[in-house]
């Protein structure tokens, strides 16, 4: 473990296991020999079991619960979320076996990772708060928080690049396609990788990102999948339909 250097962080899997099947197919060229996960493993999609299943046989270095996750073993409120991830969640709790609750169960919504710190959301409210582009004051506050260089997060399903000099200052930016930003060494990182399974940036590809911790460079990737297939999935499970229908909209 202590030879890893290409790490790939995986978000907001959702259960889509046509999306996670194609990122673990790109994680090969892509040369990456470690894994982290910035939760939300489970909900909307329709292949919970097999998703965590599936994610074990990645090299996993670190994994965060996100707010789904938590929701469906019973720690966070149901709630909290709109009508259709409501019933996903409720479905979810009812798919998910024995070992999958208990690999859920074991989670946590921010870890100390060797590589940064991970989390879902943000640093102030790991498990709820969304950091989307353009939302500067609010990251400003997850930079005050802890003594971290680098932060890998998820939760908005929108890849993006938060940045803070060493005035001070913190900028956003979306992150388009497959993109290759080299680190400052001066400056601290907020790094969203998007989602696996259910980007909502427009792209319909499943998003991941690679961080290479000795070239300090952080590159995104998508790879498209079999769309059809998870929406497929979803609507026999008898899901909200509007779970299948975003899919092939990228939100
Ligand atoms: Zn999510």
């Amino acid at each position: 473990m202590g030879g890893v250097t290409r790490i790939a962080v995986l978000s907001d899997i959702h259960s889509n296991l046509e999306a996670l099947e194609a990122v673990a197919a790109a994680l090969g060229d892509a040369g990456t020999d470690g894994a982290y996960v910035c939760g939300d493993l489970v909900g909307y999609g329709a292949d919970p079991e097999a998703v965590v299943a599936r994610l074990q046989d990645l090299p996993l270095l670190s994994v965060v619960a996100g707010n789904h996750d938590l929701a469906v073993v019973g720690r966070f409120p149901v709630g909290w979320f709109n009508a259709a991830a409501a019933a996903a969640v409720r479905w979810t709790a009812e798919r998910l076996p024995t070992e999958g609750r208990e690999y859920l169960l074991g989670l946590e919504p921010l870890e100390r990772a060797r590589d940064g710190l991970l989390v879902h959301g943000s640093v102030v409210a790991p498990a709820e708060e969304y950091l989307p582009p353009g939302h500067d004051a609010a990251a400003a506050r997850s930079f005050d928080r802890r003594g971290f260089e680098r932060c890998f997060f998820g939760h908005t399903h929108v890849p993006t690049v938060f940045e803070r000099t060493p005035e001070g200052v913190v900028r956003s930016r979306l992150v388009v396609g497959d993109e290759r930003v080299e680190l400052d060494s001066g400056r601290r990182y907020m790094l969203n990788a998007g989602s696996v399974g259910q980007p909502r940036d427009g792209d319909p590809r499943a998003a991941f990102l690679v961080y290479d911790t000795e070239e300090r460079v952080a590159e995104w990737h998508r790879v498209a999948y079999a769309v059809e297939v998870a929406q497929e999935r979803i609507r026999a499970a008898g899901l909200p339909a509007i779970l299948a229908d975003r899919l092939a909209l990228g939100y």
